[in-house]
């Protein structure tokens, strides 16, 4: 199964050497709100190195965060939809938003952060991991890693 993403306009296409759909998890903090002029962001963590650009080239935009890391992101030059993204923090990992894989309608959050910042709408699955802001690095780990 080829799994495969793109922005909206359909000029920049990516596919994920990966066996199944990655894990995601939901972002609720004001940056990813005002990011993605939505509630909360999906994002899906690969490594850098499992996603192939098929069609188009992305543009990149370069922003350093408060914490002083380099969040590189990739984005289409022409509709400009956000596709994923690096940090200097994280070498090797790729932060994919997940709402542009084709099978989006597949996926299902592992986890939610910031929740301090939830739309007060939002009612998540009190099954699903949520942290009030960042979750500890160990703990989000092994949420997102377990099968
Ligand atoms: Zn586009
Ligand atoms: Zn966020």
């Amino acid at each position: 199964m080829a799994i495969e993403g793109g922005c909206r306009c359909g000029a920049v296409r990516y596919r994920l050497t990966v066996e199944a759909m990655p894990p995601v998890y939901c972002c609720h903090c004001l940056t990813c709100q005002t990011w993605s002029g939505s509630a909360f962001t999906q994002q899906a963590l690969i490594g850098e190195g499992q996603i192939e650009v098929i069609a188009g080239e992305p543009e990149v935009y370069v922003n350093i965060t408060a914490s002083g890391s380099e969040s590189v992101q990739r984005l289409c030059g022409t509709c400009h939809t956000r596709l994923w993204n690096t940090n200097s923090a994280r070498p090797g990992v790729a932060v994919v938003r997940a709402g542009t894989l084709d099978a989006s309608a597949e996926l299902s959050p592992r986890a939610h952060i910031w929740t301090k910042r939830m739309q007060p709408w939002l009612v998540i699955d009190e099954g699903v991991p949520a942290w009030l802001e960042n979750a500890p690095t160990a703990d989000f780990v092994a949420v997102l890693v377990k099968k």
